[in-house]
């Protein structure tokens, strides 16, 4: 398995999820040696996801037939406002009792190697530009669609984090302040529009107002347990309910896009999460579109929009190259 890096040129790339841990193992040249998994488990309380997180970087190790000490930093993703220069996580909606956790301190006592702590989706968007994008545009935006939406933001070739290390927040842009209420207090925001849960609410609000869908036939009239992937059984089913929401949900999704590329103007739009993995080929068109119809006249000419490859994999290996930036 190990190739011929030198034994301290290994590092470690952590997606912190709040169901999931993955983290994985990389060489010099960001090539994958050894992967492990584990649940996150948030309700036994944050020191205790803590000592997960270092079990799963421990397991992923020793999955590469490596020690600790043959790592020469570690990088993670975690889903919440991250403080850059000290590695705490300030605030994370979807994990109970994370507020001003000192993630970073923590997990460098407990491993003894150097930690470095970046928002979940700037991660992934560093993973998929370096790897699936080969570095070459040089402005380029990534929108992940899963339980919430996150984005990253590439200029000038650079991860642009914003001045309190908080820009990329793509899915609280307003679209309808007459919208939806968002998880993040906000009405209308993008991402109460068009993510998993929101299309989750707005099926599960359909059925209870008595409309037909086969995915009563599959989950019970509670849709309970709804995955993106009955999404893709159902559309393939040509089921009419699942395919107005979906439009809709892509059609935001082209709206987000446009006004991303009139104020930024980036070369690439990288697609990815949970909802783009599962029906990507259905929501695709209908995003293109919008976003033509609803940019400024140019600004999406030549503008690459792409479904990313990388699935699961953008944000361990976005650990792995924040990692090796950072690590001396
Ligand atoms: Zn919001």
């Amino acid at each position: 398995m190990a190739d011929t890096s030198t034994k301290s040129d290994y590092v470690v790339g952590v997606d912190f999820g709040g169901t999931k841990l993955y983290a994985g193992v990389f060489s010099d040249k960001i090539e994958n040696v050894g992967t492990a998994r584990k649940s996150t488990k948030p309700q036994r309380g944050v020191d205790a996801v803590i000592e997960r997180i270092a079990d799963v970087v421990q397991e992923a190790v020793d999955e590469a037939d490596l020690t600790l000490k043959q790592i020469k930093g570690i990088g993670i993703g975690a889903p919440g406002a991250v403080a850059g220069e000290t590695g705490d996580i300030i605030f994370a909606p979807n994990l109970p009792g994370w507020k001003g956790v000192p993630l970073k301190k923590s997990l460098e006592k407990l491993l003894g190697v150097p930690v470095f702590v970046e928002n979940d989706c700037n991660i992934a968007m560093l993973g998929v530009y370096v790897t699936e994008l080969k570095s070459k545009p040089r402005n380029a935006v990534g929108i992940f669609l899963g339980t919430g939406i996150g984005g990253g933001i590439i200029l000038n070739g650079e991860l642009y984090s914003g001045f309190n290390h908080t820009a990329g927040e793509i899915g609280h842009m307003v679209l309808d302040p007459t919208g939806p209420k968002c998880g993040c207090g906000n009405k209308g925001c993008y991402e109460a529009f068009a993510s998993r849960t929101a299309i989750f609410k707005r099926l599960q609000q359909a059925v209870k107002d008595g409309e037909k869908t086969v995915l009563t036939d599959m989950l019970g009239a509670d849709l309970d347990d709804l995955r993106s992937g009955n999404l893709r059984k159902a559309l393939r089913k040509g089921d009419k309910l699942v395919e107005k929401v979906i439009e809709e949900a892509a059609e935001y999704t082209g709206i987000a896009i446009a006004n991303l590329a009139n104020i930024l103007g980036p070369e690439v739009i990288v697609l990815g999460g949970g909802v783009i993995e599962a029906i990507a080929d259905e929501m695709l068109s209908i995003i293109i579109e919008t976003a033509k119809d609803y940019a400024m006249p140019g600004v999406m000419d030549g503008v690459e929009i792409f479904p990313s490859k990388l699935g699961d994999e953008a944000g361990i290996i976005g650990g792995g190259v924040l990692a090796k930036r950072l690590a001396k």
